[in-house]
């Protein structure tokens, strides 16, 4: 039987879209097919021991392409009889590739995510990715953005299409708030809330939300807005809400319990994430899985148009692609959706379809067999 050897950084319980879409694939495989070297993170050896299929830990919370990482992998491609080897992401460690086909790996996959589509714009970052591509089989990428990006670095005879699924059972609308989501719904009055789910980096664009609310509130006075996630921004982000007054009508979460995560986009009758493109290019959305997620809760969406985020949207018919840098765009945007619900409701209807049919994991899990499968390049 052929066996894979999954060698990431990302990997849970460490939080984020890579990191969820390297378990996903991996917990779709066969339990005796696979193993993951992922570094170590705080819970790991709890999280791990749910796991049907072994997870190796390297002993710090970041692995490098070092001789040392190098050895390990090999071992365990040796120990696991591993004839396939997959990098969660191209950059930078499949720069262990020619050691690890040196080992015995026979096929050499790699994935890309909005970071490597970043590296292909920069000059010295560009070589470094090609010269990692060279010793792929595939390099797979998310969506159009990206690929354009890829293509003349990698070379597009070795690209093919992988982007994470949408968990369609989880993230419904037949979900309801639970737990907290369900204390801050009774606290949030009744009227129309829209919910943003992410990081609070300033990509993502948290604080272009907060700026068009004084707007939204002129057309919509009960309008609240949700913003659930952690990060570094969190506390910029506190004191722009006092500053413009908005106390109570937006609320932080902070992050929350991936069990909890759909019953916080069940607070929402609008997504919004407008994230923007920032450092000329470099910070970029590479995907905005979140907004799938929030079609398969039934919810229409509100997309910045940076980078591929507008790949996880049909613009006009799931929900509306602005530009994330502008509030007023923003406003206007939200202001057209909460006030036609009916629209509103039509195109979380018409998301909900859509991911079914074109984002399941069940998809996404045949087109990863079939990659893995595929014939070595010559
Ligand atoms: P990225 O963080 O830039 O990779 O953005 P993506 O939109 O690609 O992925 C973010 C993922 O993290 C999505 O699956 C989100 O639902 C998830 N996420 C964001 N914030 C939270 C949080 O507070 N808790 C949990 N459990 N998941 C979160």
């Amino acid at each position: 039987m052929k066996r894979t050897l999954i060698v990431t950084n990302d990997f849970p319980p460490r939080q984020g879209g890579i990191q969820s879409f390297v378990h996903g694939l991996a917990a779709r495989m066969p339990a005796d097919s696979v193993v993951v070297y992922a570094p170590a993170w705080p819970g790991c050896e709890r999280f791990d021991a749910g796991l049907p299929y072994p997870v190796v830990r390297h002993p710090t919370s970041l692995m490098l392409p070092t001789p040392g990482v190098a050895r390990r992998a090999a071992e365990l491609l040796a120990e696991h009889k591993c004839d396939t080897v997959v990098f969660g992401a191209a950059a930078p460690l499949g720069l262990l590739a020619p050691r690890l086909r040196a080992a015995g790996a026979e096929r050499v996959v790699m994935l890309t995510h909005g970071h490597e589509a970043s590296w292909a714009r920069l000059p010295l970052a560009r070589s470094l990715l090609a010269r990692i591509g060279r010793h792929a089989d595939t390099v797979t990428y998310l969506g159009e953005y990206t690929r354009r990006l890829l293509a003349p670095v990698i070379g597009a005879d070795r690209l093919l299409r992988l982007a994470p699924g949408v968990d369609t059972a989880a993230f419904s609308p037949e979900v309801r708030p639970g737990g907290a989501a369900a204390a801050l719904e009774a606290e949030l009055g009744g009227g129309p809330v829209v919910v943003c789910v992410s990081r609070l980096v300033p990509r993502k664009g948290q604080d272009v939300l907060i700026r068009a609310w004084p707007w939204v509130l002129r057309s919509v006075p009960d309008a609240r807005l949700v913003l659930v996630g952690g990060g570094p921004y969190r506390g910029r982000l506190e004191r722009l809400v006092d500053r413009l007054g908005l106390r109570g009508r937006v609320r932080l979460t902070g992050p929350v319990e991936a069990a909890d995560l759909p019953g916080y986009f069940a607070l929402g009758d609008v997504f919004a994430m407008p994230c923007r493109t920032r450092l000329g290019g470099i910070d970029v959305e590479g995907l905005g899985i979140v907004y799938l997620e929030a079609s398969a809760s039934g919810l229409p969406v509100l997309a910045g148009s940076s980078g591929g985020a507008p790949d996880a949207v049909l613009p006009g018919e799931t929900g509306l692609v602005v530009d994330g840098a502008s509030a007023g765009a923003v406003a206007g945007a939200l202001v057209e959706l909460l006030g036609d619900p009916a629209r509103a409701r039509a195109m979380g209807e018409r998301g909900r379809e859509w991911v079914g049919r074109e984002w399941s994991w069940d998809l996404v899990a045949a087109r990863f067999t079939r990659i893995l499968g595929a014939e070595p390049a010559p």
